[in-house]
């Protein structure tokens, strides 16, 4: 078995490996990623998906995508889409059709008549209020239902009518007759169908009854040969009634569920109800804003799929759970994008120098690296104009000591280009820095000045042949390490107001008027960036700032 050179170790692959040694595991291994379309692919389904997806690799086995699509209220068309979207682009192939729970909902309704028959279900019409009151309490056992001994032909014309449509909502349900004085309240009964006159998105107004999720899961897993079953641990006291459906019912294999614990990343939230909130309510744009922890608002900030699964192999599977330090998924991406991301410079605030000894119609054109390490990424052209911009934070008339940038009668190298020297200060009627004429020295392009000694190096574009463009500087969505960890308040109050700056009138050098798509940039000095196809318009790029080029929070806190 091959498994460990493919695949970053885990439980839950050692656990294999070490039934098919035994023998006790043979044939393929088959897992699946069982989403509810009631919302976005956030970064904890990325785990889910990694290992789900990842498990049947290193098996040669193989992952279905299944959609748990029993609450038709909550669920659309939209999210179908999304989620496929988000599969592919993480990188994985599901195999054959997308699946649907609800492509079962004859053969789950047969099971359900299979144990009623088997005197293993029946019809109870116990309102939802009586139910709760007779399922007794952790510490008390529940009462029987008085519909508990309905005899079979009843409950089996009951459950006939229910499908029927002739009752209302909530009227009626079926519940397993399992144990009500089973220390595991799952077992106390569980309801396995109920009425909901609902339109479905796959199987529009054929049904007013549908099946739980515990009844569901179980049956969609054996009716695809699902070996292992991989769930969080919340359904770890579900687990014996995943067990006792299998095992009372004719299926043709029985799948065997392991628990591993989610995914909490600090300064955010995963959960698809809170975030939908946070669309809902308007805290963002969208389910793919690029604050957001969702697989698209990732994508749309500049994470690359291999970023996403490098963290996900980082941060493991186990059963003990905690919390992920969200500098870890930046340091993800900071790793990839630095191998990787394209070099360009952007001046963010840009401030005009004047070479005042340059030539007034002359331009020349600099070959720059595309990526200084990395020479297989080719070149860029970046045109020198008698006319540049630098950065305002470039320029400090009355230096700090030990300063690296520009000052009067100071020098800098242009990244790539020319030393020039600060010679005058322009201001304009209120006092305001407008322009620097500087002395550029033709001597300097790629080789040291004589006789003197630059400050440092800072990052330029030409003012005359440079692209405008706007820059949203995103950081991160909460100001608090637990947003939703205070149970009185409301997460919301925990947003970071800062987490969108937006700069308009930055300045790219001209290679950039034709963005890459693919790939962030890194903007020397500044962070990586990355193209908004939706808010960028032709005349006006717009780059996304995916992270900064060094923890800055690390800083803070420490
Ligand atoms: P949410 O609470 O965000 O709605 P969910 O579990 O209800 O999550 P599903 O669509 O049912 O969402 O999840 C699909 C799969 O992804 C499930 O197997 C689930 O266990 C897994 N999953 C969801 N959230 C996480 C997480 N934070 N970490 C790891 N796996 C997760
Ligand atoms: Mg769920």
């Amino acid at each position: 078995m091959s498994a460990e050179s493919k695949k970053a170790h885990n439980f839950i692959l050692s656990l294999i490996e070490e039934a098919v040694r035994e023998g006790k595991h043979t044939g393929k291994v088959v897992t699946r990623f069982p989403p509810e379309p009631n919302g976005y692919l956030h970064i904890g389904h990325a785990k889910s998906i990694c290992l789900n997806f990842g498990i049947a690799e290193a098996f040669d086995g193989e992952c279905n995508l299944r959609f748990d699509d029993t609450n038709p209220e909550k669920e659309s068309q939209e999210y179908i889409d999304a989620i496929k979207r988000d599969v592919t682009w993480l990188g994985y192939e599901w195999a054959g059709e997308v699946r649907y729970a609800s492509d079962y909902f004859d053969a789950i309704y047969d099971f359900a008549v299979e144990l009623i028959e088997k005197g293993k279900a029946y019809v109870c019409s116990l309102s939802a209020d009586q139910m709760a009151e007779y399922r007794g309490t952790l510490k008390e056992p529940g009462r029987n239902s008085p519909y508990r001994d309905r005899p079979v032909e009843e409950n089996l014309q009951l459950f006939r009518d229910m499908r029927a449509g002739k009752y209302g909502n909530g009227e009626m349900v079926l519940r397993a007759k399992i144990d009500m004085a089973s220390p595991n309240i799952n077992l106390r009964d569980p309801i396995l169908y109920r009425i909901r006159y609902a339109d479905h998105h796959q199987t529009a107004d054929k049904w007013c009854i549908y099946p739980m999720y515990d009844f569901t899961h179980p049956i969609s897993d054996a009716l695809e040969y699902v070996t292992h079953s991989l769930c969080t641990l919340e359904f770890e006291d579900h687990r014996p009634l995943y067990d006792w459906v299998l095992a009372h019912i004719s299926v043709p294999c029985r799948p065997r569920q392991i628990e591993f614990a989610r995914l909490n990343l600090n300064y955010t939230i995963t959960s698809k109800r809170k975030l939908k909130r946070l669309v809902d309510e308007g805290h963002c744009d969208g389910w793919d804003d690029p604050r957001m922890p969702t697989v698209s608002g990732m994508r749309r900030r500049g994470y690359t799929p291999e970023s996403i699964r490098t963290f996900c192999d980082m941060i493991g599977v186990n059963k003990a759970g905690g919390t992920v330090d969200m500098g870890m998924l930046e340091h993800a991406i900071r790793e990839d994008l630095n191998t990787r991301a394209p070099r360009a410079m952007c001046v963010m605030r840009p401030l005009k120098v004047t070479l005042v000894n340059y030539p007034d119609d002359q331009t020349e054109t600099l070959t720059l690296p595309v990526h200084p390490q990395n020479p297989d990424m080719g070149t860029r052209e970046v045109p020198w104009t008698k006319t540049l911009f630098i950065d305002r934070e470039d320029f400090a008339e009355e230096p700090p000591r030990k300063w690296k940038r520009l000052a009067p009668d100071q020098a800098v190298r242009l990244r790539g280009g020319y030393v020039m020297t600060c010679r005058e200060v322009v201001r304009n009627a209120s006092g305001e820095i407008v322009e620097l004429r500087c002395e550029y020295d033709p001597a300097t392009l790629g080789v040291n000045p004589d006789g003197y000694k630059p400050n440092g190096v800072v990052h330029w574009v030409s003012a005359t042949d440079s692209v405008d463009v706007d820059i949203n500087q995103y950081d991160r969505l909460f100001n608090h390490e637990s947003p939703d960890s205070d149970k009185e308040g409301d997460f919301v109050e925990h947003l970071n107001p800062g987490s969108l700056v937006r700069l308009t009138g930055a300045r790219v050098e001209k290679s950039l008027a034709t963005p890459r798509h693919d790939l962030p940039y890194q903007f020397e000095r500044e962070g990586y960036f990355f193209f908004d196809e939706r808010l960028s318009s032709a005349s006006r790029p717009v780059f996304n700032r995916t992270v900064t080029l060094r923890d800055s929070w690390a800083k803070a806190k420490s």
